[in-house]
């Protein structure tokens, strides 16, 4: 089984206090828990049972500082999203998230960002299954150019999840059901990835980003390339992965349409938290 093959793969480390989640982040262990008194921060940011909890998180690219100080905590089965002025630091925030920032050189991260009670930030953190824990879905959903089920297997292949192909089969047929792409795409699953509508590519790359099983999806401007009718497509698979499966949902946008998706909303203004808000609330 496909949870219980990734289980196998990462170390548990120990709870955060008061959530249910098993954290799957293999780490040092021994992970600080985010005290009460280190959590007045934006308003009152804080949440309870949070799944995320960022502190004074700063981020620079050499000597320019793209992040200022952020700290937020993202709930458990919540659907989130960060709005803000381009440039504005969104993109830069949502990768420290899983530590995508590792790969751009010149980029320096301070501050702590614990998940579900593992802060991702420490030595012994293993970025690879952060990365299943922690799926991202970009603009473009640039499958890679290979087949439809290709496509979809790459996380289990990569990751060693399913030990058969009836179980990588599946995977992927669970996955794209989810994305609700399974009945238009069955019948042409070696199909070119890229002979797929716009539409139907972002929900590959959903797919893509679910069939690992995370617990935490990022979606950086998942609608910027389509038009109106797939946007809310795309949006609707969103939330309903929050609703019926249980995912954490972080989306950046620009449109505030999409931002109503959400019901706790953070604005960004020039690497720092402007409004930080909770069912159309501010906290
Ligand atoms: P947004 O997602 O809100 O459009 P970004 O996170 O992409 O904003 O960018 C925030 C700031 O960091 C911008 O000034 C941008 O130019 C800068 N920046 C982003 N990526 C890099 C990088 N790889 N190297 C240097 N500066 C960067």
């Amino acid at each position: 089984m496909l949870s219980l093959a990734l289980t196998d793969k990462i170390a548990l480390a120990d709870t955060h206090q008061g959530t249910e989640a098993k954290p799957r982040v293999s780490g040092s262990g021994g992970t600080p828990r985010v005290s009460r008194d280190s959590r007045e921060t934006v308003g009152r940011a804080t949440v309870d049972n949070p799944r995320l909890v960022c502190r004074n998180v700063n981020v620079y690219y050499g000597d320019k500082q793209a992040i200022r100080d952020v700290s937020i905590d993202i709930a458990h089965n919540e659907v989130l999203a960060m709005i803000g002025p381009s440039g504005c630091g969104k993109s830069t925030f949502i990768r420290c998230l899983n530590r995508m920032n590792d790969t751009i050189e010149n980029c320096r991260v301070t501050g702590e960002i614990v998940l579900d009670g593992v802060n991702i930030y420490d030595k012994g953190v293993d970025v690879v299954p952060l990365r299943a824990q922690v799926g991202m879905v970009f603009q473009k959903p640039n499958p890679f150019p290979k087949s439809i089920f290709e496509n979809v297997a790459y996380g289990p292949r990569i990751h060693g999840l399913c030990g058969t192909k009836s179980e990588l089969e599946a995977a992927v047929e669970g996955s794209l059901r989810k994305a609700g792409l399974w009945e238009e795409v069955k019948d042409r699953l070696a199909d070119d990835a890229l002979t797929l509508s716009g539409g139907q590519q972002q929900r590959v790359a959903v797919a893509r980003a679910i069939v690992t099983e995370p617990e935490v999806l990022f979606a950086d401007e998942p609608t910027g390339n389509l038009d109106t009718t797939r946007s809310l497509e795309i949006m609707e698979l969103l939330t309903s992965l929050n609703r019926d499966k249980g995912i954490t949902i972080i989306i950046i946008t620009h449109e505030p349409e999409m931002a109503a998706f959400a019901k706790h909303v953070i604005h960004f203004r020039d690497g720092l938290v402007e409004i930080d808000k909770q069912n159309g609330r501010n906290t």
